[in-house]
């Protein structure tokens, strides 16, 4: 037993809440015209989701609601809630009980209700689709609708059918599969064409990120380079600083020493000078010497012309001094004191005035006619040969002494000049090493100079890069100049390829990451959906096989309770359900197909089914009926005067029949027709009251066949 109790609140005709329970597999609702038995029935269409306002008998939702009367007021809300058994868990719940509940206010609210929460009409129906109960309802039976199935158009047949199959599940699960197909080809355009947007720019970023990268690559391979250039250059300038400094510390303490040797000597040379030149101031013995060697020989010389006078005199006895004689010897006095005038020495000048002395002294003797002078006594040649002879005696006593003077001289001078030879040489030798310690301390000035150049070079190059970098104190040096312009070189070229790709913009490379990933995400996405949509199509073709497989097993099925069904009631003749192909026209849609129905009753010749009259279509009606819900049963059948039209004959057939359905679905049976109120367990008296309120008064199991009596 599925179906437990029907609550109604304010719905239609129910203005006080009025519970019908189902604890029979036969209920029956009696009572007079107008009482509200179809609206029981129609409480419970609407309770499952019932959609047309037609089939409940109203234009609106208020008319729901209880309308009130004289003596009643009216209502704001109707409710129903239709409560199944779930203790055999046929609902996917839990719980024992499922409530389903509907709610309609005047202003126009509905809601649907499951164990009181508040759900979508989808959920409910998917929820009865579990058990077998449609949105056709065709398990509802309104009153005068039991023959709605010979009315319906073959494709509305079919879903009834379907439906009655239970399988309306696969129509949802593909409906569902198609909507979810279709929304997934959409999405697969959409991001079709968003990919179609992204692989141009893409493309781009792609080679600007390309680009960015090598750019990337020779900024690294810059600065490594730069760094390098940096370590390499300062070792190297830090090295030849080092080696000049080692070179020229010596250099420079040799030139100092030089330089104070060559004052020492200097010095000394210019002292030797001044006393070489005392001696040198002696020097006038040569002229002494010379001047005493030239006396001597004008002596000799007069002694010679005096002796040959003296010897002409023996011929010659006048024996008196002649004028020309006294002048000569006059001027040759005369010549004495000039060269006496000219000495400096006192010793010469003493012994020259000697000679003076003399010469006066022969000078009066001669004149005085003396004859002691000279060889010849008075005779004055013979004086004056005297004279001459002491004259020559004293000249070679003083060249003696000069000569002895002059040899000691030049001892000491020769001495001296030497030393100051030896001295000038050394000078000369300072002098020349000096020169060449100098040549080479310029020469070490000027690498300084270069190395110089290199080390404010090395400062512009890293203020103009701009770089912070302490060099490395173990760097290389650079082996040659060459390998350094070389580096240099490099640097530069980089440079030039920085600023020709400066142009990039450093963003691209983010860009270039997001829309990559946009794009992989793109592509994902799109093998997803391409996956699902062929899964989806997949399902769908799975469920349309499984669908008209189980549809075809189902019909043959029906048709053989139906054939049953019909022969029960006709007697014999034949009850058809034929299925018809649809035909998928020109757009590629299907039309037309659906189930029509083949009827023979016996003794008569049906041309259509608008033959038959109003209980054969009842009848028809419920042998299809029944058959339809023998091979599948439905929870529940809720008939509403379904055997209204029938004679008395078939009245017991039909309770015949709704005693076999019961057996296999739960049975709700309104009717004022004795036999069937005869087969129900529980049997409701609906009355109207004097408030226009529909009440009710129950009769159970036993009693009802007796109040049906
Ligand atoms: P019959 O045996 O003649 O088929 P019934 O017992 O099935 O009658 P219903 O058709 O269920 O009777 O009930 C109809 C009654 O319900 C009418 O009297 C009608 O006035 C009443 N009714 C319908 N809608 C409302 C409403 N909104 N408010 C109050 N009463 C209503």
């Amino acid at each position: 037993m599925l179906l437990k109790k029907l609550v109604l609140s304010g719905f239609k005709s129910f203005g006080k809440t009025t519970t019908f329970e189902f604890p029979s597999d036969v209920t029956a609702i009696v009572g007079p015209n107008g009482s509200g038995k179809s609206n029981v029935a129609e409480g419970i269409r609407w309770v499952l989701g019932e959609q047309s306002m037609k089939s409940l008998r109203g234009k609106r939702g208020e008319d729901l609601i209880f309308n009130g009367s004289d003596k009643a007021s009216r209502l704001g809300k109707a409710e129903v809630k239709l409560v199944f058994d779930n203790s055999s868990k046929q609902f996917p719940y839990e719980f024992d009980e499922v409530v389903f509940g509907r709610r309609v206010l005047r202003d126009g609210t509905n809601e649907y209700l499951l164990n009181s929460s508040v759900v979508r009409l989808k959920d409910i129906f998917e929820l009865l689709s579990r058990v077998g109960i449609g949105s056709t309802q065709h398990h509802i039976i309104s009153q005068g609708e039991v023959d709605r199935i010979l009315w319906a158009t073959p494709a509305e047949r079919q879903e009834m059918i379907e439906e009655a199959l239970g399988l309306k599940e696969f129509h949802l699960k593909k409906k569902d599969a198609s909507k979810k197909l279709t929304e997934t080809e959409n999405n697969v355009k959409q991001v079709e064409a968003q990919r179609r947007e992204v692989t141009p720019h893409l493309t781009y970023l792609s080679q600007q990120a390309e680009k960015m990268k090598a750019f990337e690559e020779y900024r690294v391979d810059l600065n490594k380079k730069i760094k390098e250039y940096v370590d390499r250059e300062t070792a190297t300038i830090n090295s030849l600083k080092g080696e000049h400094n080692k070179d020229k510390e010596p250099l420079a303490k040799t030139k100092k020493e030089l330089e104070d040797a060559i004052a020492v000597l200097n010095k000394e040379i210019q002292t030797a000078e001044q006393e070489f030149s005392g001696v040198k101031a002696r020097e006038d013995i040569h002229g002494k010497l010379s001047e005493l060697e030239d006396r001597h020989k004008s002596l000799n010389r007069e002694l010679g012309r005096i002796e040959g006078a003296l010897t002409a005199e023996t011929h010659n006895t006048s024996g008196s001094i002649s004028l020309s004689v006294f002048m000569r010897e006059l001027k040759e006095a005369v010549s004495f004191v000039d060269n006496l005038m000219q000495q400096e020495s006192f010793e010469a000048l003493k012994s020259g005035l000697k000679d003076v002395k003399v010469k006066l002294e022969g000078l009066g003797k001669l004149c005085a006619g003396d004859k002691t002078q000279g060889g010849g006594g008075d005779n004055p040649l013979g004086a004056k040969k005297q004279l001459l002879l002491t004259q020559l005696a004293q000249i070679e006593r003083s060249l003696s002494v000069v000569q002895s003077e002059r040899e000691e001289g030049g001892l000491m001078r020769e001495d001296m000049l030497s030393d100051l030879r030896e001295r000038e040489q050394k000078l000369r030798s300072h002098e020349h090493e000096l020169e060449s310690v100098r040549e080479q301390l310029r020469e070490i000035e000027f690498s300084e100079s270069k190395y110089k150049e290199r080390d404010e070079e090395l400062a512009n190059f890293v203020k103009d890069l701009n770089i912070k970098h302490e060099p490395q104190k173990d760097a290389n040096m650079f082996g040659t100049d060459k390998e350094r312009q070389s580096l240099h070189r490099d640097i530069e070229r980089l440079r030039i390829k920085l600023e020709e790709a400066g142009g990039i913009d450093g963003g691209v490379v983010d860009e270039y990451k997001e829309t990559k990933k946009r794009d992989e995400f793109l592509s994902t996405e799109l093998a997803d959906l391409k996956k699902a949509e062929k899964s989806l199509a997949d399902l769908m073709h799975e469920l349309d096989e499984k669908l008209h497989k189980e549809f075809r097993l189902g019909l043959d099925n029906i048709n053989k309770e139906f054939q049953k069904f019909f022969n029960d009631v006709f007697g014999g003749g034949k009850a058809l359900l034929i299925y018809v192909e649809p035909v998928t026209n020109e757009e590629g849609e299907e039309e037309g197909g659906g189930v029509d129905i083949d009827l023979d009753i016996p003794k008569k010749r049906l041309k259509s089914l608008d033959m038959l009259s109003g209980g054969e279509r009842a009848l028809t009606s419920i042998a299809l009926l029944f058959a339809m819900s023998a091979v599948h049963p439905p929870p529940f059948l809720v008939l509403d005067e379904t055997d209204a039209a029938l004679d008395e004959a078939n009245s017991q057939r039909y309770a015949d029949l709704l005693k076999d359905l019961s057996t296999k679905t739960q049975l709700v049976v309104i009717t004022h027709n004795r036999t069937t109120m005869a087969e129900a367990g529980v049997l409701y008296g609906v009355t109207m009251s004097g408030e226009g309120i529909s009440k009710l008064l129950s009769l159970k199991f036993g009693q009802a066949a007796e109040f049906a009596k």
